[in-house]
């Protein structure tokens, strides 16, 4: 059953009033890749009543008041995308289509959306009830942060939109506490997941640098960022305080990771799958094409890639689902009426990391002081893709599945780190879950540019190559490897996309015909070297092209066709979207 999104529908549920009400920058897709749905249907599990307004008009309160107020708070998300990069090229022009939007144009979505929907309430509700962000966008704005689009350092997102509250990260339990503190009326401060404003910083909460100061001093800023990224793990970090002026953004640790029993509930809710019919009235959106049939097994990633905020978003503990509760996912497609037989993805932010997770990790919280994999992949993280390969193949024999895909990307390090059954699970993967083209993504070919991105040097993926090619030959297929590039990365200078273009005209015999120009998203560690320009590991000076025109030539250095013969065109396509994240999200969501 879709959420209610006009009074009309209210009425038939016989709600006169409701409790909360969910606006979103992305259309209304009852889908549990869409969070503000999940967030949705978690709250009215819990008994209460939920309505949404997706993509309201802020010009006018025809949308916003259209449900009236709700009883308990506002919850605003700008959706799945940051709207700034929703909006925005790599390049700073404006996108013309939009893949959350009906009918496909980019005209829905305002610029800095949490801002602006908070102010559409505020213009209309006077005194409204509590607003609180969730979502991508206030999630990776709520501390000071470096904001490509101003070319400047941002102050906390709670300072500019004037909301109540933030529940940063993956909020459900967080959000029902939160909603029934307020109908207990009980104060929400000690909620994990929760910011606030405060006109002090709560005892025993480390301070980071002020605003002020991140604003004036660079290794004040890469400090702050230090200190925000290593106190993002639910069972060692610390509250964060950080002054703005005479007030302070307060952060409270993290919610904690869902257990498998917490997860899987989730998926047992009940999804349509589709577009509420209400804004499938305005056209159809293209994101469902991918995501309608597709099932995420797991959240989290700990690739930890510098351009990347999933770890921040999501968190670096992968929580998987139970194979049952996947199984009972796949086989509710099967009755599902415009079900072909086709599931898109089954995968998550790192396909290969469904069942693999450190049980020190588990235990004591991430370490602060190394990564998962990298340099090298810790000894500690036993990989063993066994559970993989069962899933997989016991999702192919359900009746009325005839192909199993695996769109998200794979980790080949983890693959070749697996003596014992990673050569099984890419055979798998090979004879039956590729659909032509397999992502692989190693963003670059220079060792320096691969250090400042945190991925594994091309050794590993030459191996893996190799491997793949022999898989296939031997499985009869005519399938090849997508390699996801970016170009005018913190680090890149023309000369180490000379280097690039050498290595995949000469070892991976291809020429590219697209590249990504490398976008600098809010609180990821590239960003914090796009803006100081120096490395915040070493502090060492780096080469960071700020150029527009020259991020191009950079790119151009890579994608145009070569001179010299080369022997296959490969397509750095545009990769559709993953668990939700359309192709704009891909500074932001990318495979490993
Ligand atoms: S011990 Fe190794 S695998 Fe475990 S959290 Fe630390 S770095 Fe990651």
């Amino acid at each position: 059953m879709f959420l209610p999104t006009t009074k009309e529908e209210m009425t038939a549920l016989g709600w006169h009033e409701l409790d909360v009400i969910l606006i979103s920058g992305d259309s209304y897709i009852d889908s549990p890749y869409s969070g503000v749905t999940v967030i949705g249907k978690v709250l009215q599990k819990a008994g209460f009543r939920v309505g949404i307004i997706a993509q309201p008009d802020i010009t006018s309160d025809v949308d916003i008041s259209r449900l009236g107020e709700p009883t308990l708070f506002w919850g605003v998300t700008g959706g799945t995308v940051d709207s700034m990069v929703a909006n925005y090229t790599a390049t700073l022009r404006k996108r013309r289509s939009d893949d959350f939007t009906p009918g496909g144009e980019n005209n829905r979505r305002p610029d800095r959306a949490v801002i602006a929907y908070t102010n559409l309430i505020k213009r209309f509700f006077k005194n409204s009830r509590p607003i609180v962000l969730g979502g991508i966008e206030a999630s990776l704005r709520r501390v000071t942060h470096y904001d490509y689009w101003t070319d400047k350092l941002r102050a906390p997102v709670l300072f500019d939109s004037k909301a109540d509250y933030i529940l940063y990260g993956m909020a459900e339990t967080s959000t029902v506490e939160l909603a029934r503190s307020f109908k207990e009326k009980k104060s929400p401060l000690s909620i994990r997941g929760l910011c606030y404003l405060a006109k002090s910083a709560p005892e025993g909460y480390i301070a980071l640098p002020s605003y002020e100061e991140c604003v004036t001093d660079h290794s004040a800023f890469t400090k702050m960022y230090h200190l925000f990224y290593q106190n993002n793990d639910p069972i060692s970090a610390k509250g964060l305080a950080q002054q703005k002026g005479d007030r302070y953004f307060v952060q409270n640790p993290p919610a904690l990771t869902l257990t498998q029993p917490q997860l899987d509930k989730i998926y047992s809710l009940t999804y349509e799958r589709d577009q509420h019919p209400y804004y499938e009235k305005q056209g159809s959106v293209k994101t469902l094409e991918t995501i309608r049939f597709s099932i995420s097994t797991h959240r989290g990633c700990y690739g930890e890639c510098n351009f990347c905020a999933i770890a921040v978003h999501e968190g670096r503990t992968v929580a998987s689902r139970s194979e049952a509760s996947i199984l009972a996912e796949a086989e509710a497609f099967t009755k599902h009426p415009k079900f072909k037989g086709i599931i898109n993805d089954l995968g998550g932010p790192t396909a290969n990391m469904y069942a693999i997770e450190c049980s020190k990790k588990l235990h004591n919280g991430a370490c602060s002081d190394k990564r998962c994999l990298f340099p090298d992949i810790c000894p500690v993280l036993k990989i063993d893709h066994n559970p993989q390969v069962d899933l997989l193949t016991k999702v192919r024999q359900i009746p009325g599945i005839k192909k199993v895909f695996v769109g998200s990307g794979i980790r080949y390090d983890m693959v070749l780190a697996d003596k014992q059954n990673g050569l099984t699970y890419l055979k798998e993967i090979v004879a039956h879950h590729t659909s032509g083209q397999l992502k692989v993504a190693p963003e670059h070919a220079d060792p320096y540019v691969l250090k400042m991105m945190g991925k594994p040097t091309v050794g590993s993926l030459l191996k893996f190559k190799k491997m793949f090619e022999k898989l296939t030959y031997e499985a009869g297929k005519d399938q090849y490897l997508t390699y996801y590039l970016i170009a005018a990365y913190p680090g890149s200078s023309d000369r180490e996309m000379k280097q690039l273009k050498e290595f995949v005209t000469t070892k991976l015999h291809l020429t590219p015909e697209q590249v990504q120009v490398f976008t600098p998203t809010p609180s990821t560690y590239a960003s914090v070297m796009y803006y100081t320009e120096k490395d915040p590991f070493t502090g060492e000076t780096i080469f960071v092209e700020k150029n527009t025109a020259r991020k191009v030539s950079q790119k151009e250095l890579i994608a145009k066709p070569a001179a010299t013969g080369t022997s296959k065109t490969e397509s750095l396509r545009t990769p559709k979207p993953e668990n939700g994240y359309a192709n704009k999200s891909r500074p932001q969501r990318r495979p490993r």
